[in-house]
């Protein structure tokens, strides 16, 4: 299995001349199994670069979403194998609070935020809304168990399983939220146990709070504790705030590397690593 990163920035895209390093893109990560089945987390600014190389591919595509923010789901008018006719593609949308909301990555495209109406589009479009509320389903042979993030208006996390290789997909979501947990920290290491790669929200610092307490996401410390308890082989962290330069970001790498290093692998996420398990 391999896992690509295409994006890694949170809240909203962040081109600037100091965040070309780790990239400026929003969340989405590609999942490509041994056998060229492939899955997508996330449509986020991300899915763009994804889709041209997609147009090479003529399977059908799947993607699963956590939740509707916009740095999640604003990818997709660009995606352009959404303009190819017949491309099949099935999104799974998050477990989201307003279920009126639920297919908000298309109505997005109804004449308002965007020229082109989703009606209109060539591609073989299937909205799947009821998938992420299962705890465990089958979905283009990759094996995904779910649970529910704590982020404002809900979503879903995802743990995704190919080639005897465990992916957990955790984002955008709090550890330790002001407010009653949907998932608990042991339900948590209960969720991620042993994963060969966790991928997790860790955009705040322990100065970012009290402020921001609430907001739907971790800090970086949270997440170190909570990968060593789940005994993960490599930690990713990502949905970096989009004002934080690369330099910041080394030094946040090299503060988790000095503090948690001989116990786990971790590292801050950047668009191009790949994961090759
Ligand atoms: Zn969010």
């Amino acid at each position: 299995m391999k896992v690509e990163f295409f994006g890694v920035r949170g809240s909203m895209a962040s081109a600037r001349n100091n965040t070309h390093v780790f990239g400026g893109n929003t969340s989405c990560v590609y999942i490509e199994q041994n056998n060229g089945k492939d899955l997508i987390l996330d449509s986020g600014t991300g899915i763009v670069e994804l889709g041209t190389r997609l147009l090479e591919k003529e399977n059908p595509i799947t993607i699963l979403l956590t939740h509707n923010h916009w740095d999640h789901i604003q990818g997709f008018p660009f995606f352009k194998p959404i303009y190819q006719l017949n491309r099949d593609i099935t999104i799974a949308v998050g477990n989201v609070d307003d279920k009126k909301s639920e297919d908000a990555i298309l109505k997005q495209m109804s004449g308002s935020y965007f020229p082109v109406c989703y009606e209109d589009l060539p591609a073989n479009i299937t909205l799947n809304t009821t998938l992420s509320s299962q705890k465990h389903f089958t979905i283009n042979d990759f094996s995904v168990s779910t649970a529910p993030l704590n982020h404002p208006g809900g979503g879903t996390a995802y743990c995704v399983n190919a080639d005897e290789t465990k992916v957990a997909y955790v984002t955008d979501n709090e550890l330790n939220p002001p407010e009653k947990v949907k998932t608990s920290i042991n339900e948590w290491v209960n969720f991620i146990k042993g994963a060969d790669l966790l991928i997790h929200d860790a955009q705040f610092l322990d100065i970012d709070l009290p402020l921001k307490h609430g907001w739907g996401h971790s800090t970086i410390d949270q997440v170190a504790e909570l990968a060593i308890k789940a005994k993960v082989k490599n930690v990713v962290i990502i949905s970096h705030d989009p004002s934080r330069t690369d330099e910041q970001l080394v030094a946040i790498e090299k503060y988790l590397q000095t503090n948690y290093g001989q116990k786990i692998t971790i590292e801050c996420g950047r668009e191009g690593r790949v994961f090759d398990f």
